[in-house]
């Protein structure tokens, strides 16, 4: 038996375009039989049939499928049973396998503010994001973000969760170090950023391409930025230039603090009447084909959508420059979007903070980030009296919780936290002035001394 190759060697080019395209459309049909037989042995065979605690265990052990593809054949196939019209649209090969899992854990999952009638639109709207050779998984993520913005989910998406993260690094057998890991988009956008920098490929004089695969110069590149942090390890202490992150929202969006309005639409309506124009009621949502105009997200170069929340936090800090948009979507002037904590400013909080200024926190100043207490899109002054240094754990606390902060008399900040951790919502001292007080990151008190 021959390499296949030479099957088509003989083909003309016109017809090995055809053959690459009519091979491509049978192996879908092919993987929506797998994926059908799969979910049937998941429903009907058990460990006395293939000696296996699960499905997953069973495939990967007696095909070349990998153990996380064949978790994901499971998992689509439990979920097309479900959804009928998902099922349909894989079948008949009109959506990819990728889109396909991404569909049906929107549809297993969906944000909670989603009423269930609205359900059949949203899947809609993502099979046609979905829908031919053209889609990509950032265009129906950003479809998925778009949803998740008009239902109003109070939930972080798991793109953005970053109790999610974890990074394994061990030695191996032959000395070398393994690197594996999983993290949110915005820990993503910082490491592609910073690695793409130094990641290029470098063409020879005469213009030889260079012959570093993308897998080794990440690599090259990763080397030169440790070598690089180390020899500087002490540029975050005086606020040296970080790796610089872009982040695009509308101007509207990013004025709105997301608290702030899901307080709103919460709060009791003053009188019973209905309003079917709010464009935010659900029940009016059962259209979404103007999804394209939906807005309510930000946009980040590498990992794609964003949640409008995770942009005002990221654009608290001088890292990011947040590029606004405007109604059409053409930049603002990025002048009035550039506030930057001066290094005179960052070595003043550190000095009256002393690292993160949280009750019980005190995380060492140079991994602490300078947050707006008033935004500064809300129209909040880059200055002491607006700034407080906290650590990126109490950082997302204080932009995704009702923990408040404000610069008391003594101009120290003060944390008033939410009721569910002080029913009276008592004030707290910041880090250096709090006797004893702890708060764990979800907010919970861990342990309180009678001062
Ligand atoms: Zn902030
Ligand atoms: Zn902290």
């Amino acid at each position: 038996m021959g390499y296949q190759g030479d099957r088509f060697r003989e083909r003309t080019s016109r017809e090995l375009l055809c053959d690459a395209v009519a091979l491509s459309a049978k192996i879908a049909v092919w993987e929506a039989q797998r994926v059908a037989v799969v979910a049937e042995v998941e429903r009907r065979c058990t460990r006395e049939d293939h000696g296996f605690a699960s499905t997953k265990g069973w495939l990967s052990s007696v095909t070349v499928v990998s153990p996380g593809a064949a978790g994901r054949i499971v998992e689509l196939g439990a979920g097309l049973a479900e959804h009928p019209a998902v099922a349909e649209a894989f079948d008949a090969g009109w959506i990819a396998f990728e889109h396909a899992l991404v569909i049906v854990r929107f549809c297993t999952k969906p944000p909670k503010g989603m009423p269930a009638e609205a359900l059949p639109g949203c899947v809609a709207a993502l099979l046609a994001a979905a829908d031919g050779p053209l889609a990509r998984t950032d265009g129906v993520r950003t479809a998925i973000a778009k949803l998740e913005a008009i239902f109003e989910s109070d939930d972080q998406p798991a793109s953005e969760d970053t109790d999610r993260n974890e990074l394994y690094v061990s030695k191996t057998l032959n000395g070398r170090v393994a690197i594996r890991g999983d993290v949110d988009a915005v820990t993503g956008e910082m490491l592609l950023t910073a690695l793409s920098k130094y990641s290029a490929p470098h063409p020879a004089a005469d213009g030889t391409r260079d012959p570093r695969t993308p897998s080794r110069r990440r690599a090259d590149g990763l080397a030169q930025l440790l070598s690089m942090l180390l020899a500087f390890g002490e540029l975050g202490v005086e606020g040296g230039e970080r790796p610089h992150l872009s982040v695009h929202v509308h101007a509207r969006d990013l004025g709105q603090d997301r608290r702030e309005e899901y307080a709103r639409r919460t709060r009791p309506a003053d009188n019973t009447d209905t309003h079917p124009a709010d464009p935010g009621d659900p029940a009016d949502v059962a259209d979404l084909s103007g999804l394209a105009d939906v807005r309510g997200i930000a946009w980040s170069p590498w990992m794609g959508p964003l949640t409008v929340n995770t942009a005002r936090l990221l654009g608290c800090d001088a890292q990011v420059t947040a590029i606004i948009l405007d109604e059409h979507g053409a930049p603002l002037s990025v002048g009035r979007t550039h506030r930057t904590v001066t290094r005179a400013q960052r070595k003043a909080l550190a000095a009256r903070d002393g690292g993160c200024a949280f009750p019980g926190c005190g995380a060492t100043a140079a991994w602490c980030e300078g947050h707006h207490i008033r935004h500064w899109a809300d129209g909040g002054p880059t200055d002491l009296d607006n700034l407080v240094l906290l650590c990126g754990t109490h950082h997302r606390l204080l932009h995704t919780t009702d923990w408040e902060v404000t610069i008391g008399k003594t101009r120290h900040p003060v944390f008033t936290p939410p009721a569910s951790v002080s029913p009276h919502r008592r004030r707290v001292p910041g880090h250096r002035h709090a006797a004893g007080q702890r708060f764990r990151c979800n907010g919970a008190r861990e342990r309180t001394h009678a001062p």
